[in-house]
């Protein structure tokens, strides 16, 4: 896949970018999985 940053060619299976160390597979930055989780678990504390 290409990375999101720098649009150099990695691996399907690679997690970070080789060149620019980008993270791969969910966008830029923190992926939507951690956005949920996030607010999965906010309820929980608050209450
Ligand atoms: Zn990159």
């Amino acid at each position: 896949m290409k990375c999101p940053k720098c649009r150099a060619e990695n691996r399907d299976d690679s997690k970070f970018c080789g060149n620019c160390g980008a993270p791969l597979g969910s966008g830029v930055g923190a992926g939507p999985d951690a956005a949920s989780l996030t607010k999965t678990l906010k309820p929980r504390f608050t209450s």
